[in-house]
C-alpha cells in the first residue's frame, strides 16, 4: 500500500468517525422535542415550529437584561435596591433559556454549553412556553395572563421539562 493510500484511509476513517460523534451527540431532532411538548399539552393542531437558536450564556444574559431594565426599576421601587440586585443576579446567574413573545414570537434562545439532556429538556420547556403564547394565546386556555395564569404556565413548563429529562436520561444510558 503506498503512503498516500494509507494517508487517505486514515483521513475518511477520521471524518466517519467524527461524523459518528457528532450524530451519536446530537440527540433528538427539534421536531420531535416540539411533538414532545405538543402531545403533553394535548395539542393536535398544526402548528409552526419555532426558530431554535443556540448562544453562549454571555448572550442570553445581554438579551434577558437589555430587554428587563425596567423590571429592576420596578423591584427596587417594590423591594428596596439590595433585594432588587440579588434578584436581578438571581436571574442573570440562572437563565439558560429564553422565549420572549414581546421580542421574538417565534425564536427560542438556549444555552449551547449545557449538557445534551439539560439542553433538550430546557428547549422543550421553552417550546411549552411558546405553545402556550401560540396565537395571542388562544392554546391551551391560556387567554389569561395574570399572575395565576403565569403561575399555571410556568408548572406545566416544568412538569413537561421534567417528565423529558428523565426520560432523557434512561433512553441515553
Ligand atoms: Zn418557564
Amino acid at each position: 500500500m503506498t503512503k498516500n493510500k494509507v494517508t487517505i484511509i486514515v483521513v475518511v476513517w477520521i471524518v466517519l468517525f467524527g461524523l459518528f460523534v457528532a450524530l451519536s451527540e446530537a440527540g433528538r431532532s427539534e421536531t420531535e422535542l416540539f411533538s414532545f411538548a405538543k402531545k403533553e399539552m394535548k395539542i393536535e393542531a398544526d402548528i409552526t415550529m419555532p426558530e431554535v437558536v443556540f448562544v453562549s450564556k454571555l448572550y442570553l444574559q445581554y438579551l434577558w437584561a437589555s430587554r428587563n431594565i425596567g423590571v429592576h426599576d420596578k423591584w427596587v421601587e417594590a423591594m428596596g435596591k439590595e433585594e432588587a440586585d440579588k434578584m436581578w443576579n438571581r436571574y442573570m446567574d440562572e437563565i439558560i433559556g429564553l422565549f420572549d413573545p414581546r421580542f421574538d414570537p417565534s425564536v427560542i434562545y438556549i444555552d449551547d454549553s449545557l449538557v445534551l439532556c439539560k439542553k433538550e429538556s430546557i428547549l422543550v420547556h421553552e417550546m411549552v412556553h411558546y405553545l402556550q403564547n401560540y396565537n395571542g394565546g388562544r392554546m391551551n386556555g391560556l387567554l389569561n395572563r395574570d399572575a395565576e395564569g403565569h403561575f399555571f404556565a410556568e408548572m406545566q413548563a416544568q412538569s413537561i421539562e421534567k417528565k423529558f429529562f428523565e426520560a432523557c436520561l434512561v433512553s441515553n444510558n
